[in-house]
């Protein structure tokens, strides 16, 4: 049983969620994950998540104990309910809104609202999210403002005082690998490198220095260029 009020962090399995297990573990004494199956077009983040866990509490005694229960959610609605490349088989591209079609309208909304009624119900405070307004696509709900107004509206509706923490919210993909080293040292890096998966298309055939993926969409590219700059400060 949870003892103190710990911290339940979103962990899809990519990079960034990652990294945020790690800064909730160096921090809290009780982290517990949470993550969403949407229907994603490629169900590979759901399944490097179970070894990233194990992975993860062999890389400190005090983690280990730390880290708790991973709870999986069937959101399979949002794929139903919504027409976007991150569920549906088509091209990612731009759309005429300015946005990409990877955006999957409401989604951080929903994650962010279903999380906080497991914390509810486990008796957490703290929600702890990846998200990111410096490299964030455009994506308009993972704005700092987007996710401090859920956070008044999540305890206005459930007579809470929830925080959501968002550690990667003003610093870029090269800082977020950073944070991991920082967190973690190279071991954690290579983890993150080696076992976290951030491709939209599912690739995983080949292992790059900034780990695996097609190399070539969104994700990827954010992801080498962020590793290529973390690398070159640390040169
Ligand atoms: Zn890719």
């Amino acid at each position: 049983m949870t003892s103190t009020p710990g911290a339940l962090v979103l962990f899809s399995g990519g990079q960034d969620s990652t990294t945020c297990v790690a800064w909730a573990l160096s921090r809290y004494e009780n982290v517990e994950t949470i993550g969403f199956d949407y229907g994603q077009r490629h169900a590979v983040e759901l399944t490097v998540r179970p070894p990233l866990l194990q992975k993860l509490r062999k890389l400190s005694p005090r983690w280990a104990r730390s880290l708790g229960e991973d709870h999986l959610i069937d959101l399979s609605l949002i794929s139903k309910i919504s027409d976007t490349a991150l569920t549906q088989n088509v091209e990612i591209a731009m759309q005429e809104n300015g946005l990409p079609n990877t955006f999957v309208p409401g989604r951080n909304l929903l994650f962010m609202t279903v999380a906080a009624t497991v914390a509810y119900r486990r008796g957490m405070k703290l929600l702890v999210g990846g998200m990111c307004e410096t490299d964030f696509s455009g994506y308009p709900d993972c704005r700092n403002d987007t996710m401090q107004a859920l956070e008044n509206a999540l305890n206005l509706g459930m007579a809470s005082e929830f925080k959501i923490e968002t550690p990667l919210m003003w610093i870029d993909k090269a800082a977020t690998w950073k944070m991991a080293r920082d967190l973690g040292g190279d071991a954690l890096v290579d983890l993150i490198r080696e076992d976290t998966h951030t491709c939209y298309l599912g690739e995983r055939g080949t292992l790059h220095e900034w780990g695996y993926g097609c190399g070539k969409c969104p994700a990827c590219e954010l992801r080498a260029r962020g590793y290529r700059q973390f690398r070159n400060y640390c040169a």
